[in-house]
């Protein structure tokens, strides 16, 4: 291949490279499923425990073990296939995936080939509010390998068994996508997807959620495609968007160079934000696929395919959609809210405390997400390990509709709720923030700052109105945010008239 001098890798910005040259991309994801036990064993299959906890002689690879097919795997992958319109196989088989890596003890893997479990399917995106339909090659099932740990001074690699046999669905898309942009959202919808589903937690940190990514570009206006390199090694969306466009921009330069790409494996380096090379690419050929003899092939009944779809939760387009129509939200607090299974369950459980909608949006979009954010619980996918329960911001949002607290004061007491865990009405009460609305002590209020600012009540009664909020700040100040605005402000406008 063409060597770049250093520091030139990508450096061609992407604006310069669209007009000439078309990227053509395609995503391979591998979702580790969410079963309790593993594919073909009846060990756990969960993440975390010490090393080689969790191994029994078939998922160490021992010889003349037999492996027996967990029939869960088979439910979650048709949950999938349903979920994004594939064909069902009603007959499909296991294959042997022949190579040997320290990780594989049996120096096969067990997926699948010629025959997958779900065929065709799509999933629509969103880029610039523009909907794109790109569609999957397959989903097959498979199970996931060891994993090799490297000593960090380099003297030893040991190798921990946990993830051996821990069941797999790879999704392949069609070469679709023409920019990281695209993948990126094709990633977070099929993310957001198999959260809905549960059968993936979605976690791209812990790597149960990975992407190897197939880029090529041609230029642009043409139908062939160029030399492809597949890309590896990214645990983060923004590292797939990042590998993408360096993919991009180092092809683009190479070939107005004049050089060749070459079709092989790399790396991407988060650290030097730069892919390297890691391999030339190997072919179908060179695994030896042929047909796993120790199992049979995998028959799905009509009746446990409808028996899935009949199981399935209402999936993240029709409860946008829902969220739009029937609780009157924005398109875009819907589409914020169900872009997670958990944020959405927690919002309509606020909605169910307390029926005011766009109330709960502005506080789970805004507050809400903000602690999240803050306690890094992103990625806990139940809302128990939040810090508010949905009941209390629901208590929360009633006593600020029924008057009894300002808007103001609800933040305040926010805060104190997710500090103290109290119920909002019993931090109001032993705090003594109640809304003032009795006109008493708010006249009180409002004739002292008068009294106070003589220059600016005689400007305001010359004409200059902005003054109204300058007053109103004082008064609520004076009261300690505890007097009810709009009363205030009526109050004030009477006192202010011209005598
Ligand atoms: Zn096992």
């Amino acid at each position: 291949m063409t060597q770049l001098p250093p520091g030139r890798h990508g450096s061609a910005s992407l604006d310069d490279t669209t007009s000439r040259w078309e990227p053509v991309i395609g995503l391979e994801v591998h979702a580790e499923l969410l079963t309790a036990s593993k594919i073909f064993c009846g060990c756990s299959a969960a993440f975390g425990a010490p090393p080689n906890r969790n191994t029994c002689p078939v998922c160490l690879g021992m010889p003349g073990v037999l492996p027996v097919l967990n029939r869960r795997v088979v439910e979650f992958a048709v949950r999938a296939g349903l979920a994004t319109d594939c064909r069902i196989a009603p007959r499909s088989r296991w294959a042997r995936k022949n190579y040997f890596y320290p990780d594989l003890p049996k120096g096969y893997q067990i997926s699948q080939y010629e025959q997958p479990i779900c065929v065709g399917g799509f999933i629509d995106i969103v880029v610039d509010g523009t909907t794109k339909r790109v569609r999957l090659t397959r989903i097959h099932m498979e199970e996931d390998t060891g994993k090799n740990i490297h000593d960090a001074h380099g003297n030893a690699s040991l190798v921990d068994f946990n993830r051996s046999g821990v069941p797999l669905l790879e999704i392949v898309s069609e070469p679709d996508m023409t920019s990281p942009a695209e993948a990126g959202a094709y990633l977070r919808g099929l993310r957001t997807l198999v959260q809905y589903l549960g059968i993936c937690d979605g976690n791209m940190e812990e790597g149960s959620f990975r992407c190897d990514a197939n880029i090529s570009v041609r230029p642009r206006g043409t139908t062939a495609l160029g030399v492809k390199v597949e890309v590896k090694n990214m645990n983060s969306f923004r590292a797939v968007e990042k590998a993408l466009a360096f993919e991009i921009a180092r092809h683009v330069r190479v070939l107005e160079e004049g050089g060749t790409i070459v079709q092989e494996t790399r790396l991407w380096d988060a650290e030097r934000e730069e892919t390297r090379s890691m391999r030339s690419k190997e072919f179908a050929h060179d695994y030896r696929y042929f047909p796993e003899p120790d199992l049979p092939p995998i028959v799905v009944e009509e009746v446990f395919v409808e028996s899935v779809r009949a199981s399935l939760p209402e999936l993240p387009d029709a409860r946008r959609a829902r969220f739009v129509e029937q609780l009157g939200l924005p398109p875009y607090d819907a589409e914020v809210l169900t872009s997670r299974r958990d944020l959405a369950d927690y919002f309509e459980a606020v909605v169910r405390t307390h029926p005011n909608a766009k109330a709960a949006s502005n506080w789970v979009m805004g507050d809400v997400l903000r602690l999240v954010k803050e306690r890094k619980l992103d990625d806990a996918l139940t809302i128990t390990r939040w810090p508010l329960s949905p009941e209390r911001l629901g208590e929360l949002i009633a006593l600020v509709d029924s008057g009894t607290i300002s808007g103001k004061i609800a933040k305040t007491v926010f805060e104190e709720m997710v500090t103290s865990g109290g119920s909002p009405r019993a931090i109001v009460e032993a705090k003594g923030l109640t809304q003032v609305s009795d006109e008493g002590p708010i006249l009180a209020a409002i004739d002292k700052v008068l009294a106070a600012h003589p220059d600016k009540v005689a400007d305001y009664r010359a004409g200059k109105d902005k003054l109204l909020g300058f007053f109103v700040g004082q008064v609520m100040k004076a009261t300690a945010g505890k007097a009810n605005p709009p009363l205030v402000n009526r109050l004030l406008v009477e006192r202010l008239k011209p005598v």
